[in-house]
Formats: C-alpha cells, structure tokens, sequence
C-alpha cells in the first residue's frame, strides 16, 4: 500500500449530513475527503420528500417542543442559504415556498391555538374557501396555508458535491484504529488507499453502525425507523402539503414532475401512511394508501394514475422508546464524531455543531488536500420514482 495520505477530517458517508460538514470544513480552510460507499444520498437523503418543515408539522399535539422550535430557526437559515447567503445554495431545485394544511373538519380551533402558544416563527394563515385550490374541494374543515419550503433534495446533493467533485471518492472502509493523535482508515477502492486523519466523521445514516463497530465506538446506539413511501404519477396538480387528523399527519404529499416518457406529475406521500406501511404486503399497502389518498383529496380521481411504494429506513439516535428524536445528533468519542442529523432541514445545524466541536484542534494539517486522479468518484443516487415499478391504478 502506498504512503498515508494525511488530512485533518475523513468524512464516510455522502449524504447531506456528510455533505454539509464537507463544505463546512473546507470553508474554513480544513483539509476533508469525503468517502461514500454507493451513491451520494443513497437512502434517506434523496427519499426525503424536502421539505423545509417549519415546524408546525411536530407541534400539532400542543405547545411547541424544542424539536418545533429547531425546525423553525433552521427553515429561517435555508431561505438564507437559498437565497445566495454564506453558503450559496441559490440553484437549489425550490418546488414551492408555500404548503397547505387541512383536515376534514375542526382544524380552526387547532390551528388558533397554535398561533397563540407557539413560539414558531412562521404561523399557518387560514385561508377564505374561495381562495382554495380545485384539488381542495370537498374538504370541510378549515384550510391553512404554511410559509414552508419544499426543495428537490438531488439538486441539493448536486449542489453541495459538486464544488469538492475531487475530494469525493467511491469506496469503502475496511478499518479504523484511533490513537491519541489521530484515525487510521483503510479504504477498499480501485485500490487500497490508507487515510491519516485528525478526525473522522461518521456520517452514513444507517451505515454509522457498522463504521462505529469498526471504530469499537460503543456509546452511540442507534435505531431504525422503517418507513413505505408511496407515489402517484400521472395527469395530477402539483401538491404540497399535510393532511392533519389530530396530532398526526395522516398523509403528507409533495409532487415534482417525473422524468418518465408522458412527463407527468409525481406525488410522494407519506406520513402516518408510511409509519404503518412497513407492517403490510405491498399489494395491501397500494389498497391502503389509495384509500387514505382518496379519503384525504377527495376532489380527484386518480383513473388513468400509477401507484408505486418502496421501502425507507430512517436512521437516528437510539431514543429509548423508539420515536423520532427531537433533536440533530452529533456525539464525538475520542476522535470520531458521529452526526445523524434526524431531519434534513437540521443538516446545516448538524454541520455547525461539529465545527464547534473541533474548534478545539489545532491549525488544519494542510488545505486543498484531493484524491488522487486514478480514484472512482462516487455517482448522485436517482429519485425513488426513477427506478420505480409502477402499476396502473384500477
Ligand atoms: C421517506 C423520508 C422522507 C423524509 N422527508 C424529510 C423532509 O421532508 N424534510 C426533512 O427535513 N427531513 C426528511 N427526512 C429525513 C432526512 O431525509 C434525513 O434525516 C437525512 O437525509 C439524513 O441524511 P444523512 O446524510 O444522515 O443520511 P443518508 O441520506 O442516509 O446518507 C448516508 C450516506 O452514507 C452512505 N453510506 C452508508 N454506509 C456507508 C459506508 N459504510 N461507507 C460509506 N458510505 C456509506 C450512503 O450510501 C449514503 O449516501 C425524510 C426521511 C425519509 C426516509
């Protein structure tokens, strides 16, 4: 094997947890590679339906938890970002800026109470019935409009990648020792390659476990969430927003136009549907998200539609009694961090905190560190309905 190639942070995994904190680094002036063992944002970051959440989606049981509130600072930061602020993300694919809330009827009195005890700063603005959109016909509660942001989240990996197209590689890690001084990592490639690095960053989603293991890092638990997102494609309006029973989102619908032949619109839903998926056959699964679909939108008819579903894992901190975390996690053990970011949104977040974290270090070992030219770059992972089987809805 040839000489080390020594940096001061090895990145694994090119989601846009790993992603993020590559741009973070390298904009303050720190020598990262990055290495990704399929695809970039293969698995949760290009199945995440995009949206910006501002919050309200995790407060409809009552006051605003702290995760509301994370989620609200955090939307403020991307319009920043969108916007062509310090990290420009300004060719970010934006779907829509404005997402819709309803449920069929008594959403009035959830949403006031909101609007009163919420310390969020984007409020859901009810809307009068002639201002309602066609698809939203039929719906007897109250309907809300929500300041929330909804991006192509492969654009988002494109943008973030393609800047540091050199310091990405496709490989994968066959061993990690950490000393005092600093990590050995081994990369199985087009050929081996050793990694000197001050720190390494675990950033793989549902990968983190196995770099943990061999790393022997035993105080990061994780757990895994599976979800079944489904998708609808053909003749539809485009649709964006969270239809409400209660404290649960029943479904949640964003659409983007499929690069199929008839160039149709394409939903993804999920939601409560998707938490209850996984429990079911795929053919009981299309029975049951159409039925809710129809339940929910019940203006359309989805005649001439294709329904397809796949399965997701979400990959998160070990909480203890299974449910979402709150909060973005980053935790370091000796020289390895570990970040599951929890929501995309909270990514940036996730990204600062590490730079808090190795504030502490001393100056970066050398900048504009590449991987040599014979390496394999790793490739954009496709949307989920790209490699879809899709069946005609009777
Ligand atoms: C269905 C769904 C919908 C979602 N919708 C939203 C939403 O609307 N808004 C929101 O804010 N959040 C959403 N999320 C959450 C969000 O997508 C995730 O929190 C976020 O994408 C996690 O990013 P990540 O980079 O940590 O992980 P990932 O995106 O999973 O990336 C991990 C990367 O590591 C790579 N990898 C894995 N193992 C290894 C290894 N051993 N070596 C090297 N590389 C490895 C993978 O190939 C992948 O590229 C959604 C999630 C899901 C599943």
């Amino acid at each position: 094997m040839s000489e080390p190639i020594i940096i001061d942070a090895l990145i694994v995994g090119g989601g846009c947890a790993g992603l993020f904190a590559l741009n973070a680094l390298h904009a303050a002036g720190m020598s990262a590679l990055l290495v990704e063992n399929n695809s970039l944002g293969f698995g949760q970051t290009t199945s995440s339906q995009g949206i910006l959440h501002a919050g309200v989606k995790y407060s409809l049981g009552g006051l605003a938890g702290d995760d509301a509130k994370e989620a609200s600072d955090a939307a403020h930061e991307w319009i920043d970002m969108l916007d062509g602020g310090s990290l420009n993300l300004k060719n970010v694919r934006v779907l829509t800026r404005q997402c819709y809330l309803w449920r069929t009827s008594g959403l009035r009195g959830a949403a006031g109470m909101l609007g009163a005890k919420l310390a969020l700063r984007t409020r859901p603005e009810s809307m009068h019935e002639s201002e309602r959109p066609a698809w939203l016909a039929g719906v007897s509660g109250d309907v809300l409009t929500l300041a929330e942001t909804v991006i192509d989240p492969r654009s988002l990996l494109e943008e973030l990648a393609n800047p540091h197209a050199n310091s990405l590689l496709k490989g994968r890690v066959i061993s990690v020792s950490q000393s005092a001084n600093h990590v050995d990592i081994e990369i199985e490639s087009s050929r081996r390659v050793l990694v000197r690095a001050q720190h390494l960053i675990v950033s793989a989603g549902l990968g983190n476990q196995d770099i943990l293991g061999l790393a022997n890092v035993a105080d990061t638990p994780m757990q895994q969430r599976p979800l079944r997102q489904a998708m609808v494609r053909g003749a539809l309006p485009m649709v964006f927003g969270h239809c409400i029973d209660g404290a649960k989102t029943r479904i949640t619908v964003t659409s983007d136009v499929s690069t199929g032949d008839a160039r149709d619109v394409v939903w993804h839903v999920g939601g409560q549907i998707a938490e209850d998926g996984p429990a079911m056959s795929e053919s009981a699964f299309a029975r049951y998200a159409m039925d809710e679909i129809t339940k929910c939108i019940p203006a359309l008819a989805f005649t001439g539609c294709q329904f397809a579903s796949y399965p997701v894992i979400r990959a998160e901190p070990r909480t203890g009694d299974g449910r979402r975390p709150a909060k973005a996690f980053t935790h370091t053990t000796g020289r390895i961090t570990t970040i599951w970011p929890v929501k995309l949104v909270l990514a940036p977040m996730s990204a600062a905190a590490i730079m808090k974290q190795l504030n502490h270090t001393q100056r970066p070992v050398c900048q504009h560190m590449h991987w040599p030219a014979d390496l394999p770059r790793p490739k954009l992972a496709a949307r989920p309905w790209e490699t879809a089987q899709w069946s005609e809805i009777s």
